[in-house]
């Protein structure tokens, strides 16, 4: 199980560091340990959603690593299609 150590806290601005390490001092004092739905790893915390990865709950470091940055991607997507049929 990890829920410390993935994150490379001294790489970090010392206040955004310390937010991770409150977010993840609570997480490993209180939720229930799962099994990720993207890497498969079990770790304690409190899940993400990962649509539109995947259909279920997902580890902190997948939803950093790809649903935001899908979700992002789609949105901007979303809007450049917008914009794109504003101009025509
Ligand atoms: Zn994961």
């Amino acid at each position: 199980m990890n829920t410390f150590n993935e994150y490379d806290y001294d790489a970090m601005p010392e206040q955004i560091a310390d937010i991770y390490k409150a977010k993840h001092k609570y997480e490993s004092e209180h939720a229930t340990p799962f099994d990720c739905c993207v890497c498969h790893k079990q770790v304690k915390q409190f899940g993400n959603n990962a649509l539109p990865i995947k259909q279920g709950k997902c580890c902190n470091r997948c939803n950093e690593m790809f649903v935001i940055p899908v979700r992002a991607m789609i949105i901007r997507t979303k809007s450049d299609i917008a914009e794109m049929n504003q101009t025509k």
